[in-house]
């Protein structure tokens, strides 16, 4: 017969516990990631004057460069 620690068990247990939460944490950061990615290209703004490139996550048809102050049209 095989002596189980109670120790053991509750380390397992634990540990179980972790990996289930861990991989649940690292599946939906992936898809957040994802996501976010995705939506991060539509908020991509490059300045036709300055061609600095910047974020704006307004959905507008004009936007404002930051950095030159000139207003830029989606394409
Ligand atoms: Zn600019």
């Amino acid at each position: 017969m095989i002596k189980i620690d109670i120790s053991l068990l509750i380390f397992f247990y634990i540990l179980f516990s972790a990996v289930v939460i861990l991989l649940v944490w690292i599946t939906a950061g992936y898809k957040e990631k994802r996501d976010f990615s995705l939506k991060d290209v539509e908020y991509i703004w490059k300045c036709m004057v300055c061609s600095n490139v910047y974020i704006n996550s307004r959905h507008e048809d004009i936007s404002e460069c930051p950095l030159c102050g000139s207003y830029n049209k989606r394409d």
